[in-house]
Order: C-alpha cells, then structure tokens, then sequence
C-alpha cells in the first residue's frame, strides 16, 4: 500500500520504433548514430523526479517512419497487449513522417483501449542540443502516468507535440520545418503544456469500463486507395484507378464542403465502381472543415449515388479506418454501418 498522501507511482513502457528523435551525434565523428534509450535514465537525470518507472523496448529493426506498414502496427498492437496489465501507460516514439498513420491506425485496433498511449518524435534528434525531443519525450512520460481521481488522466491513444496533446487520429503533419509540426484542424487539444499541463477534460474519452485485457484487432485489409480530386482529372484515369484488382475501398479527397466535378462520364465512373462493391468515402482535402454533401449541388450528386460522408476525418484516419473496419470482415451492410459512426472520436458528425 502507498501512503495516503504519496501519488501513486506510474510504470510506463517506452516502445522506441525508430526515427529522428532516436539519434545522437558521435562526440568521435559528428555523424548522426542511434540513442540507446536503455540508457535512458543517464541521459536525462531528470527523470528520476518523475513520478513514474520507465522501461525501455527497441522495436528491431528500427524503421525510418516512411517505412513504416501494416504489419508493423500489428507488431505495435501486440506489443501493447502483451504488456498491457504491467504497465499503466505506454509512449510510442516513432518518426514524425508517418506518425499520424500510426497513431490513428492504433487509435482504431487498440479496441477497448484504457490507458493512455501517447505518441510523440521530434524534428531535431535528441542528442543534438537544440532538440525538440527532450520536452516531448519528457512531458509524453509525465502525461502517460498522469492520474485523475485514481485512473488515466489521458485513457485514448494520443500525440504530443510542441506543449500540445492532440487525439491521435485528428492530427496530421503539416511542416516539414516548424517545430510546432502537428495540426488538429478539427478537434481541440487535449492539454495544454506551458508552467503546468492544463488538460481539456470535456475533450478527453473516458471509456466506461477499465478491463484488464485488451482486445485488439486481428488484421487489418488491404486493398484500400486515396484519390485526391483535382480540376482536369480524367475520367478515364480515374475509371482505371477505379478498376485496380483487389480494389476495396477509396477514400476520396474532394473540394471544400465535400464537392466534385457533375459532368455525366466523371458521376458515372464513380457510379460503375459503387456498383461493383467498392466503397467510396469523402473527405476534404481543406485541413479544417467537413463534408456536408447536401451543401452544394456539386456534393448532392456524389450523395446520391452512395458515396459516404467522412465528416472533418483527417485523411490518416479515413485510410486507417478503411484498413480496420474491412479487416472486421463483416457484410456490407455493417461495414457501412461502422463506417457512418465515430468508432474512436475520429469525426464530429
Ligand atoms: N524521416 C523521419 C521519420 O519519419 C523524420 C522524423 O522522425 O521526424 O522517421
């Protein structure tokens, strides 16, 4: 038993996967080398005066995020469930290329997901002296172990970066350069990090049980493709994107409030794909805003002949949300009906 007035101590399982805030410069050659983050409490003394236990998995290989796949995010998944009662909090540090990929696709085959899984990276390595990694790696440790009233502070699958906690499937990156590199045009943060970390309680999920399993999903589909909508895309063209072998689903990113061209060739390709059992789901390809297809006359048309409303999805999670939910393997029918819901928060209807 701890004594009444003490916190509680946290145990947090760092999960390092690969990426820019896992290098250091060799003091010998000024090359950029890995950071053994075993050495963790060495590096950064600091930590020590945390609340909270670290320990430390490399994933093996570690992966530049380009490379990152669908097999990984199994490999990540499972990764989380085996270790899942040990620990009350996990930080996955991955590259910041592809992290909102990850994140989300985490965020949906985490399935009854009650502890905090907060991802984070830096635009600077770690062991470069103006690193952005430090303060992100230190405050994702501290969030992950944050309590309320004796439970997670933060129980979903999460993003940290540059004093912002964001939920991980609302964000995308959006600069190659700024330190601040991370958007949530359409969800407002889930805490603020200045002197003190100010959490958006109304904004943070609180599941309404705590099992001591998770489930997650067994796979996730292929077959899924993006299609991003541009003035003098060929009908054809997009009859032959359409027409790829193994074709599931696509997520289509359109203009504005949901909008495609009306031309009679461009609406029947659309058409002809929807006939043959492929999924259509609209996004904008606006950072910020939503879909709403009865809007204009342009959207009314797409409508019409089933395409589906993606909402204010980010293009991460109606990708990854395709990948689950085919992965369920269930008929048409409910497919559509869990693609019409917020499974994991990812769109305000
Ligand atoms: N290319 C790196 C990656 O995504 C960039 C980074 O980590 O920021 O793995």
């Amino acid at each position: 038993m701890q004594p009444y007035d003490t916190p509680m101590r946290s145990s947090i399982l760092i999960i390092y996967t690969g990426g820019t805030i896992g290098m250091k410069t060799d003091a010998a050659t000024g090359a950029l080398v890995p950071f053994d983050f075993s050495g963790i409490y060495e590096e950064f003394p600091s930590l020590k005066r945390l609340n909270v236990d670290i320990d430390v998995h490399t994933i093996s290989p570690v992966i530049d995020s380009s490379n990152v796949s669908p097999e990984n995010w199994m490999t990540l998944a499972r990764l989380i469930r085996d270790n899942y009662a040990r620990y009350d909090g996990f930080v996955v540090l991955h590259g910041t290329d592809t992290m909102s990929y990850t994140a989300s696709a985490l965020s949906f085959m985490l399935e009854n997901l009650a502890k905090p899984v907060v991802f984070t990276g830096s635009q600077i390595p770690i062991g470069v002296l103006r690193t952005d990694g430090r303060e992100n790696l230190i405050t994702a440790i501290e969030i992950a172990g944050a309590r309320i009233d004796g439970r997670p502070e933060v129980p979903e699958v999460s993003l940290y970066f540059q004093n912002r906690l964001f939920r991980a499937n609302r964000t995308t990156k959006r600069s190659a350069e700024a330190l601040s590199a991370f958007r949530s045009y359409n969800y407002p943060p889930l805490a603020e990090v200045g002197v003190n970390i100010t959490y958006n309680l109304p904004a943070i999920h609180r599941p309404e049980e705590y099992p001591a399993e998770l489930r997650i999903a067994s796979r996730l589909s292929g077959g899924i493709a993006l299609i991003k909508l541009f003035p003098g895309l060929d009908a054809q063209i997009l009859r032959a994107m359409l027409a790829a072998p193994g074709l599931r689903a696509v997520v289509l990113e359109t203009f504005g409030a949901g909008n495609a061209p009306t031309c009679e060739e461009f609406i029947r390709v659309l058409e002809e794909a929807i006939a043959r059992g492929i999924l259509l789901l609209n996004i904008t390809q606006c950072g910020a805003g939503r879909v709403s297809m009865e809007l204009y006359d342009t959207g009314l048309r797409l409508q019409r002949i089933g395409v589906l409303c993606g909402y204010d999805m980010t293009t991460e999670a109606a990708v990854t949300k395709l990948m689950y939910v085919l992965g369920l393997g269930l008929d048409r029918e409910k497919t559509v009906d869990l693609l019409r819901l917020p499974l994991r928060g990812e769109f305000t209807a």
